[in-house]
């Protein structure tokens, strides 16, 4: 069994990224600005926000948050996010979810500029990557493609089962499987039989919020396993969708929890920034 390490896999993506904004800075005078909205209070929001805003310091970008109350009009984030399509020196705009029960999510995320719409959730963008063209990925599922390319797994022709289909995970995780010639299996909360689809994939690919869903008994031999879950648990741990210690011994490759998918999600925030930066005229 070997461990897909995200925590160095992200650092690295990280430093080079540092070192293209470096060169970008010297070459073209561009330094890539991301723009974040935060909105309420909830506490997981503000510390991912505050991981994201770390991480872009650390690679030289111009980043901004706009951090605006629970009761904050529908209006006002429009607003806002118009300002920030407006605004030369920002190349991604991100809307952190979830959003508060009396805002529309669809109706911002569309708001959102596609050209920097790095989180990759605007309609036009997954409608690019549902057909194959170049497109901004949500982060989760781009930053789980690129663990597969450094530990060279290949995934033509493999039997991929992805556990939950949000839009945010699932559906874009199992477009990019898709478009590399795997063939994919969706499953989630309605699945009649998960075990006899998870038990029969190569790979098994799992972001739902359920700790400790993927049992021993339902991966097969050697399978490879995802798991991009993010539980905490009554103790405080952070705990992922699988049974870890009991499915690891099975497994080929497997991601742990805390230090598999998750540094990688930021690392891809950035990737897809600089992306966006790279196309400024
Ligand atoms: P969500 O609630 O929007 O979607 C959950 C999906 O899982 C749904 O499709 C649902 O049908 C399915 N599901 C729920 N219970 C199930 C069950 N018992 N069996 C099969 N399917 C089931 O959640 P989300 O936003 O997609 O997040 C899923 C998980 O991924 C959460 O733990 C979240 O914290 C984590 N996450 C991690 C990262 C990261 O950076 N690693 C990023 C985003 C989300």
């Amino acid at each position: 069994m070997q461990l897909i390490d995200g925590k160095s896999l992200a650092k690295k993506v990280q430093d080079n990224v540092a070192k293209e904004v470096e060169e970008l800075k010297q070459v073209k005078n561009i330094v890539p600005g991301l723009a974040v909205l935060l909105i309420g209070d909830d506490p997981a929001s503000h510390a991912y926000v505050k991981m994201k805003a770390k991480a872009c310091e650390k690679v030289g970008f111009y980043s901004i948050t706009h951090n605006m109350p629970e009761t904050i009009s529908q209006d006002e984030i429009i607003a806002t996010i118009e300002m920030m399509n407006a605004n030369p020196r920002i190349d991604g705009i991100l809307v952190q979810l979830p959003l508060p029960k009396h805002i529309d999510t669809d109706r911002i995320l569309e708001v959102i500029d596609p050209k920097k719409d790095v989180d990759g959730f605007h309609a036009y963008n997954v409608g690019r990557l549902v057909t194959g063209l170049d497109s901004f990925v949500a982060c989760t599922p781009l930053g789980v493609m690129k663990m597969f390319e450094e530990y060279e797994i290949d995934l033509q022709g493999k039997d991929v089962c992805v556990v939950g289909a949000s839009n945010i995970v699932g559906k874009p995780m199992a477009s990019l499987l898709l478009n590399a010639n795997a063939t994919v299996t969706v499953t989630h909360i309605f699945t009649k039989d998960l075990k006899a689809h998870t038990s029969a994939a190569d790979i098994v690919v799992v972001g739902v919020g359920v700790p400790g869903l993927i049992k021993e008994d339902m991966v097969k031999e050697g399978a490879i396993v995802i798991d991009i879950g993010i539980n905490r648990i009554e103790d405080g741990s952070l705990v992922g969708d699988v049974d870890f210690k009991n499915v690891a011994p099975k497994c080929s490759y497997i991601t742990p929890v805390p230090g598999g998918v998750g540094p990688m999600t930021i690392a891809m925030l950035l990737s897809n920034t600089l992306k966006s930066a790279k196309k400024r005229v």
